[in-house]
């Protein structure tokens, strides 16, 4: 209980891990080290509602500034951690002041993947992770001004649709030949494509791009590898994140795309914890190792680690899930699709109310509902208690959801 607690990383999972310790009862001190100048916010809100001034800084922050004193929690904010030695249980900043840990909790989070091609270094091509990137993408949107997604993830449809609301032009630049193509299932892709496509974003599908170009120093245009380009006055780059996982590798911790931790967000160092986008996590209900980017998995590793460290019982396992908001569209994704062999849409794609569920024989792996919560929260129910159901009555949008569960 007063052991000394370092967490590395002050975003959403190392924000919620010193709230958690201090629920939980511990009281000896705990240092937060982060190297962006904020105290920890939400991330989620940067390609929505603050992108389009709906939002403000301190509605964005975990915890309001006094939280923190209140809590005895000490912060280390614009600070690097550069190297950490295990044996001696120490982290050294990189302006080499060393503290000591007895417990050391890393959440670092990721980094927003850069494009290695010509014109990537020129003013406007932007990218969208933290507050300092989400101000300079609002700064280049409003109305006529010309905005190239590149990438047709969450992120960039989100940006998109924010473009689109601010009476700008938006138009998505896309690898494959459908947006969303690593993390939605067709029916999926198609809608969203539809539906960004009635509101005015364009497309470029199956499109490579060769480079940027620009004019003064400043972007102009996206080159695509057909030689095509298209006019822009910002560039976004959202093709994915990796995740800062460098701290631990260099200190010989275990990683794979992530840093490998078990079920307690432990990692092989007894007194090194890892939590949120930096592991590479268990995922109990579909035993296996994956790496989740969502606030609820940050929450969740977050609660973890607290309880590890506070001597509390674990926290009952999750089923990870997700939200994305894009104009009047609300979808919530539970579980993953591991392993499907078939698809069951239940609802009406036509008005944007409906689910697909992702079934493995007659078990619900995944759901990804548009605008239909009781979908959602009875199929992440079915998920955890690997509940079988009756596919032709899942099928029926007449018989509720509550009676498909029962
Ligand atoms: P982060 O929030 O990235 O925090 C890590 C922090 O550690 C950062 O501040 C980083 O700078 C800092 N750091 C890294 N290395 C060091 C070091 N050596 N020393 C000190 N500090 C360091 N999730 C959802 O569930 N739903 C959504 O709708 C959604 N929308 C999103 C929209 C955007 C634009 C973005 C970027 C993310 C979104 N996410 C969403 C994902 C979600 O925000 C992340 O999963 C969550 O922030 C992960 O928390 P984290 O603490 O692990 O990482």
């Amino acid at each position: 209980m007063n052991s000394r607690v370092v967490i590395v990383g002050a975003g959403h999972a190392g924000g919620s891990a010193a709230a958690f310790l201090r629920q939980y009862g511990h009281t000896g001190p705990i240092v937060l080290i982060g190297d962006e100048p904020l105290l920890p916010y939400q991330r989620p809100p940067l390609s929505k509602a603050w992108l389009k001034g709906e939002a403000d800084a301190e509605s964005l922050q975990l915890k309001p500034d006094s939280w923190y004193e209140e809590a005895s929690v000490s912060l280390r904010l614009g600070a690097t951690a550069a190297s950490l030695n295990r044996g001696a249980r120490t982290v050294t900043l990189s302006s080499g002041e060393q503290l000591s840990y007895d417990y050391l909790i890393l959440a670092t989070g990721a980094r927003a993947r850069t494009l290695p091609i010509p014109g990537a270094d020129l003013a406007g091509v932007l990218a969208l992770r933290t507050a300092a990137d989400a101000e300079a993408l609002k700064g280049a949107l409003g109305p006529g001004k010309r905005l190239a997604v590149v990438g047709g993830g969450y992120v960039g449809l989100e940006a998109a649709a924010s473009a689109r609301a601010l009476g700008g032009e938006a138009t998505i630049i896309e690898r494959e030949s459908r947006v969303l193509a690593r993390v939605a299932c067709e029916t999926l892709s198609s809608f969203f494509q539809a539906y960004h496509g009635a509101r005015g974003v364009r497309f470029e599908l199956s499109a490579g791009v060769a480079g940027f170009e620009g004019a003064d120093g400043h972007v102009t245009g996206v080159r695509l590898s057909d030689g095509a380009v298209v006019p822009c006055d910002a560039a976004l780059v959202g093709v994915g994140a990796h995740p800062n996982d460098e701290l631990a590798k260099d200190a010989g911790l275990d990683c794979a795309n992530g840093v490998v931790v078990d079920i307690e967000a432990r990692t092989a160092d007894p007194h090194v914890f890892a939590i949120g986008d930096v592991t590479h996590r268990p995922l109990p209900h579909y035993d296996r190792q994956f790496r989740l980017e969502s606030v609820p998995n940050a929450l969740e590793q977050a609660k973890q680690a607290a309880a590890a460290i506070a001597g509390k019982p674990m926290p009952p396992h999750e089923v990870p899930w997700f939200w994305s908001d894009q104009y009047d569209l609300k979808l919530q994704i539970a579980g993953l699709p591991f392993d499907a062999d078939r698809q069951v849409v239940r609802g009406d794609v036509a008005a944007a109310r409906f689910a697909v569920f992702h079934l493995k024989g007659d078990l619900v792996q995944a759901v990804e509902a548009i605008n239909a919560p009781p979908e959602f929260m009875a199929g992440k129910q079915l998920i955890a208690k690997r509940t079988r159901i009756d596919i032709d009555r899942l099928m029926d949008a007449a018989i509720s959801m509550k009676d498909v569960a029962a």
